[in-house]
């Protein structure tokens, strides 16, 4: 039988609760368990993809073509798992079903309502981590508890852990302590209301991960404990890491977070294999090899989620070269207000993430031109590969209007347009070209030699392509095609003659990189900027 951890929030937002569920998965992976991880959203939108980087940072992608939240993005990379269209559930994706199995009839004669109808479909969505090869499922609930949206998920998992009975279910709370400068103080007061708050539904957490700058005294502990109705071994301390996300793991399983779990799912507590992990953090903390510069120029810069996946990668392709990665986060219309040199000046390497909308294009562009022209190792990446077609159009080939018919629909020289499957689409909703596609290296290429690998598989969120008319021009002038759609032919990866290091991709490279599996062109790019 597949045993359920409940993950819930208090006090406030952005406590890391991602990042905690994706430690624990990871523990529990390290002690032999297998598991499956999913987050419940408490928002109306259907999935994320709709929503601007600035309202909900990176829109991430699974190999199966979901959009979802980037919270999967911590826990594909704490734990090395794979997430699937059933990692992620929102309350409209629930209540979308609840109403269209009402129009077919599906609870002919009952009045549809939050409880028994939306809750029983929440826990269906839970079940659906049930299975054979599952030992352990992990649910994030997200928001903060005493949201008015979060209740019918709650109210869910209350009858969930009731049902699978105490042994088979926990609850586990992260919740903020505080500490008021003022007053020199710790305070457990928004802890315990928080927690209050959780009882009135019904739900008496086993285990509270504590959130905090300093370290939670005895008292503290006892404290929460007593008013909260905890173990004093079960409040466990989740102090601001340092350096590095990477730690949080290594914190939690010097508390033993995981060997409770274990006992109180009642399972058996098998040796940790955490080594290879803790090695990897040293690596990023204290690297041998110093230090590199490596320029983002994106257009949602202001929010350090909107990157995320790109800055972890970053960090990995860091501890694969043992050089600790530091970035400088540019936003791309200052470039067009002033210069790329000011901005760009004396950095290691150059990268341009994806986007959408023609805001700030001009000043990839001139990014992109001032990686090529300066011989600094570049990476493009869906919307970056997309500039870096259109600057090498303009710039080298003389098409001077050259341009994605995103931007510009009249241009005479469409050198990236709209792909023939999505000329008809006008819904927004998860209809780009999504999820893993395979794609087949040309030899001889930087590419190549980075993945060491002919045939490929990366995930993608685009709906224009590079235009095949073009690729004669391009090519004479000296870009190199490396890396195809063996379905389609649709070009997949570019690289351009005489420069060290200049890779660009129609997929996202970043979804699949992990710390302690850099992603081979990170690696590469971070291992050309140092050499640089
Ligand atoms: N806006 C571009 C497209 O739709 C690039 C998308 C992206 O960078 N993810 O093709």
């Amino acid at each position: 039988m597949t045993k359920h951890i409940f993950i819930t929030g208090g006090v406030v937002s952005s406590l890391g609760k991602g990042i905690t569920a994706g430690s624990i998965a990871l523990l529990l992976k390290n002690r032999g368990y297998r598991i499956k991880i999913q987050k419940l959203d408490p928002y109306l939108n259907v999935d994320p993809g709709t929503m601007s980087p600035y309202q909900h940072g990176e829109v991430y992608v699974t190999d199966d073509g979901a959009e979802t939240d980037l919270d999967l993005g911590h826990y594909e990379r704490f734990a090395d798992l794979t997430c699937s269209k059933e990692s992620n559930f929102t309350t409209g994706s629930i209540y979308s079903a609840v109403i269209q199995r009402e129009r077919q009839g599906g609870y002919l004669g009952k009045t549809v309502q939050v409880i028994p109808h939306v809750t029983d479909e929440i826990k269906k969505c839970i079940s659906l981590l049930d299975g054979k090869d599952v030992d352990i499922a992990i649910t994030e609930i997200g928001g903060t508890v005493g949201d008015i949206e979060s209740l019918p998920f709650l109210e869910a998992i209350r009858q969930y852990r009731q049902e699978i009975g105490r042994d088979n279910g926990l609850f586990i709370h992260l919740t903020l302590v505080p500490y008021i400068k003022a007053a020199g103080e710790m305070k457990t007061k928004p802890s315990q209301q928080s927690v209050g708050i959780l009882r009135e539904i019904g739900i008496i957490p086993d285990i509270l991960v504590c959130r905090c700058e300093r370290e939670l005294a005895k008292e503290h502990r006892e404290k929460l404990a007593l008013f909260c109705n905890v173990a004093k071994e079960l409040v466990i301390e989740e102090q601001d890491v340092k350096n590095s996300i990477y730690e949080v793991p290594v914190d939690l399983a010097k508390q033993d977070l995981d060997k409770y779990i274990l006992e109180l799912l009642r399972l058996h507590v098998k040796d940790i294999a955490n080594a290879p992990w803790e090695k990897m953090v040293k690596s990023i903390i204290s690297p041998g090899s110093g230090e590199i510069e490596i320029a983002v120029v994106g257009k949602y810069i202001s929010l350090r989620d909107s990157y995320k996946s790109i800055y972890e990668a970053l960090t990995h392709g860091g501890a694969a070269n043992d050089v600790r990665v530091n970035i400088r986060m540019i936003e791309s219309e200052e470039i067009e207000r002033s210069s790329a040199e000011k901005f760009l000046g004396g950095v290691d390497g150059i990268l341009v993430p994806g986007g959408f909308g023609d805001r700030g294009i001009a000043g990839k562009i001139e990014a992109v031109k001032y990686a090529r022209t300066n011989k600094i190792p570049f990476l493009g990446i869906c919307l970056g590969m997309q500039c870096a077609v259109i600057e090498f159009a303009r710039n080298v080939c003389g098409l001077a209007d050259a341009n994605s018919t995103e931007f510009n629909p009249d241009t005479e020289n469409p050198v990236i347009d709209l792909m023939e499957e999505q000329k008809k689409i006008t819904s927004k909703g998860g209809t780009m070209r999504l999820g893993a596609y395979s794609c087949e290296i040309s030899t001889k290429t930087l590419t190549e030699a980075a993945y060491g690998a002919g045939k490929i598989s990366e995930r993608h969120r685009h709906r224009y392509e590079f235009n095949g008319k073009f690729e004669k021009v391009l090519l004479e002038k000296g870009m190199i095609i490396a890396g195809r759609s063996p379905e389609t032919g649709l070009v997949e990866i570019i690289e351009i003659k005489d420069h060290p290091w200049f890779v660009a991709s129609q997929f996202h490279p970043e979804f699949k990189s992990r710390p302690l599996k850099a992603h081979p062109l990170f690696r590469d790019f971070i291992k050309a900027s140092l050499k640089k």
